[in-house]
């Protein structure tokens, strides 16, 4: 069966057509700018060359159109009509409580994932727009919604509460949810699977570093703990966002610049992580790995800060699990940024484990990065979401 998988942002829809038995993505791509001017498609047939094309994509609804027409096209498709997509997998990025595992679109789960918009205000309108675009376009496709937050819905209370009074959770569902589930929960799969070995039977650390960086801590092939909260904001410092901080710093720094609150977490949001602290520099590694080697202290500063973050995060859930059996490093950062790596791996010699230099040069490739006789297997495993949400999909349709 081929399986279309949507990811839908606000003006934005990624799409990869998937073959489910051989497991090839058949074509990709990206619709930009949607309801803004200049929008236009990015599209690549597998063994094809990538083709930017400007067309008028005034709503997500035209631009599902157009995805299926390149789909379809004499020249640049793949299918040969509408017909050969069987079901439509799309990312869904909050499910709340209500949503535990990937599931079925019906109207009734439409309305329950409405009722988590106020927990993800900027994701989960826009992933709604994109499932009812293709609602009416592909009438009678079995689509199924698969949720960032799914996976980590088996972490225990202790681990998702905050030290805040528990009225609050029981009136506005203020808890850690966590994200990057579906990276999680097939990095945490794959890893056992390359050892050879049962993910139950597995302490795993899933360090999923990319422009939002996370971590978990997956015990027997579950979730108990991950570093986002009731946002992607929590956690790790990431390209753009601080991570953890004293709540304490945005009444202060609101109070100090005469600025709102909200202001402040934008702040937190789009203007901190690495970028700010190196300054404005960059939140990409790439420029800052460059500027520090040119002496940047600033670039310098914020990479070590970085890794110490990632660090003090593996320590803490080496602790809740009562060990670890596999670090897996994964996304933008994790699978190709060696020095990162290394740098990372650093503080990590205490748990009986090592990482092979010249191993670790290797970029974007699933790779043991630890010699076979250390006591926690650090390794590196690409993740791969879409592919993860195709297989979800046909789980439920089939
Ligand atoms: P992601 O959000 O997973 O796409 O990750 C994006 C981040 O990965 C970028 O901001 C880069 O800093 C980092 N990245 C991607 N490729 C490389 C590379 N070859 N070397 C170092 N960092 C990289």
């Amino acid at each position: 069966m081929n399986v279309l998988v949507i990811n839908c942002g606000s003006s934005s829809l990624k799409y990869q057509l998937i073959d489910s038995e051989s497991e090839e993505v058949l074509a990709k791509g990206l619709c930009e700018r949607i309801g803004i001017n200049a929008s236009a498609i990015i599209h690549e047939p597998a063994g094809g060359e990538k083709v930017k094309t400007e067309v008028d994509m005034p709503d997500h609804t035209a631009a599902v159109r157009i995805v299926i027409e390149k789909l379809t096209d004499e020249s640049v498709g793949v299918i040969a009509s509408l017909k050969e997509i069987g079901a439509v997998g799309h990312r869904v990025v909050h499910g709340g409580e209500k949503f535990s595992e990937a599931t079925l679109i019906t109207p009734e789960v439409i309305k329950e994932v409405e009722s988590c918009n106020d927990l993800a205000p900027l994701h989960n309108p826009a992933n709604l727009v994109g499932i009812r675009s293709c609602m009416e376009i592909m009438p009678g496709v079995p689509m199924v919604g698969v949720f960032d937050t799914a996976f980590h819905q088996t972490m225990p209370k202790k681990a998702y509460l905050y030290g805040i009074p528990y009225e609050y959770y029981e009136k506005y569902k203020i808890r850690r949810y966590g994200f990057h589930g579906t990276s999680h929960d097939y990095v945490s799969s794959r890893a056992a699977e390359i050892l050879g070995k049962d993910r139950k039977d597995l302490k795993i650390i899933v360090c999923h570093l990319g422009n939002g960086a996370s971590i978990s801590a997956v015990d027997g092939g579950v979730c108990i703990d991950t570093s986002m909260g009731l946002t992607p904001l929590e956690g790790l410092i990431m390209g753009t966002r601080s991570g953890d901080i004293d709540p304490a710093i945005i009444s202060f720094l609101a109070d100090k610049e005469g600025i709102t609150a909200d202001d402040v977490v934008s702040i937190l949001n789009k203007k901190s992580g690495v970028l700010g602290l190196s300054n404005g520099l960059s939140s990409d590694f790439r420029d800052l790995a460059t500027a520090s080697e040119d002496g940047n202290e600033q670039a310098t500063t914020a990479l070590h800060t970085y890794a110490y973050r990632v660090a003090k995060y593996i320590g803490a859930y080496t602790a809740a699990m009562g060990g670890v059996d596999i670090i897996a490093f994964t996304a933008g950062v994790g699978e190709n940024n060696a020095a990162a790596r290394e740098e990372i791996a650093g503080y990590l010699e205490y748990l009986g484990t090592s990482v092979d230099l010249e191993k670790n040069k290797i970029r974007g490739e699933e790779i043991i990065l630890s010699k076979p006789e250390d006591k926690v297997t650090v390794m590196v495993v690409p993740t791969n979401e879409e592919l993860a949400i195709a297989r979800e999909t046909v789980r439920l349709v089939q």
